[in-house]
């Protein structure tokens, strides 16, 4: 290579919405290259296409067989990549589109929700050398026997920063429409800021409880592999979030910000016998069926008798239910219930390590605005409560406004 540096840019379906918007991203990417960059674009599909696809496919069959859903959602990005590099062509740089297959995003063979085994970069960097700006399409893999495959909602993210470590970019921007990540969903809570940096570890926990800027799988990615990440608008020149390495030398916030998550549902197993092997034969048999558990409390037992309640994605509702009413059957216990109106409100902050006395003020929080906590699960830079759907909003305010993150006041460890 030529020694000029590369910058992976992201841009997510909101930011290519239109023609105009295209047209937008692609003077944002000459913009960089005039700076002296190679540049590697991954692209979303345009807005809301993949919900469309996935509507169409629902009106054929309930039950669409997941290696035709890849087929049909891989189109989406395909549209978007060919109509960039044709505005890049109008702006008078040298372009060129691929789909993930044309340029050796290898993955394993589980349709609608691939992992990526291999990144290629030879094609790549090929055409970088020519001078060429290359695009490659989000989202989307080849799995080893050849298969078109899709690496589950969100998955550009994650392509985006698998592309930036294979090729030793200098950063890899994400760019979406919002400037950033903030201390509380902004929709939610004006008074939210934007926060310039965080850790991985916190972006990892900010991700896994709810802030939806970044896709889980793709910080877990960026942490394992060094990349640094620039979250930003592409609607403005702002500087956005960086996530990088937990620096010692910087000053620590210790809370980063207040997530809030309504997309799962508690199940709870009644009456059941408490000895060995019970939670066990449970977990198992949801894991069988990959179903991720998130949460799961226990009861003290009466007369050696207990309940087990535990929370899983709505989507994955129907068939724990399934499995755990099996199970309990299979164990004698009493019976089994579900409750679709929780919210999970969450509060991270990699300062709680060292700081005693969040998780009572959190509470507290929650308390003074008679909110009652269902379940609780702590890590150490985190701590979640499951709680009613309908007190999510004022839950997220209150925590919010307890941490006197809406004053500007950030706390220092
Ligand atoms: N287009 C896909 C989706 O909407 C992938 C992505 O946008 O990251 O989920
Ligand atoms: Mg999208």
């Amino acid at each position: 290579m030529d020694g000029k540096r590369i910058l992976v840019q992201k841009f997510g379906g909101t930011s290519v919405a239109d023609t105009e918007k295209i047209k937008n991203v692609a003077r944002r990417i000459a913009e960089t290259r005039s700076k002296g960059y190679h540049v590697v674009a991954v692209i979303s599909a345009l807005g809301d296409t993949t919900d469309r696809l996935v509507e169409l496919a629902y009106q054929i069959t309930p039950r669409p067989r997941a290696r035709e859903m890849d087929m049909l959602l891989a189109t989406g990005e395909q549209i978007s990549v060919a109509l960039l590099s044709m505005a890049m062509h109008e702006l008078g740089h040298e372009a060129i589109s691929f789909t993930g297959a044309q340029v050796g995003i290898v993955t394993d063979s589980a349709h609608t929700k691939a992992k990526i085994l291999d990144v290629k970069v030879g094609r790549i960097l090929e055409e970088l050398e020519k001078g060429s700006v290359v695009i490659v399409a989000g989202f989307q893999g080849v799995s080893l026997d050849d298969q078109i495959t899709t690496r589950g909602r969100g998955g550009s993210d994650t392509t985006a920063v698998a592309r930036a470590a294979a090729l030793g970019a200098e950063v890899c921007e994400i760019y979406t429409d919002v400037d950033g990540v903030y201390t509380a969903d902004p929709r939610l809570v004006p008074e939210a800021r934007k926060l310039s940096r965080l850790s991985y570890e916190e972006m990892l926990e900010m991700a896994a409880t709810g802030a939806r800027v970044l896709q889980l799988r793709s910080v877990e990615f960026a942490r394992n592999y060094g990349v640094v990440i620039h979250v930003r608008s592409s609607f403005s020149q702002e500087e956005g979030t960086w996530i990088t390495e937990e620096d010692e030398r910087m000053e620590k916030a210790i809370i980063s910000g207040v997530t809030h998550d309504v997309s799962e549902a508690k199940v709870t197993v009644f009456d059941v016998p408490d000895r060995p092997g019970v939670a066990a034969a449970l977990f198992k048999a949801l894991a069988a069926e990959n179903i991720n558990v998130d949460m799961i409390i226990q009861n003290v037992s009466e007369n050696q008798r207990t309940d087990i309640s535990f929370t899983v994605s709505k989507e994955d509702l129907q068939k724990a239910e399934e499995i755990t009413a099996r199970v309990a059957e299979e164990l004698g216990a009493g019976g089994v219930s579900v409750d679709r109106d929780i919210a999970k409100v969450s509060l991270v902050g990699a300062g709680m390590r060292t700081h005693p006395g969040v998780a009572a003020d959190m509470f507290a929080a929650l308390a003074e605005n008679d909110i009652n906590i269902e379940m609780i699960s702590t890590s150490t830079i985190k701590i979640s409560c499951v709680i009613r759907a309908e007190d999510v909003e004022k839950a997220v305010r209150a925590i919010h406004a307890k941490f006197g993150l809406d004053r500007g006041v950030v706390m220092r460890a």
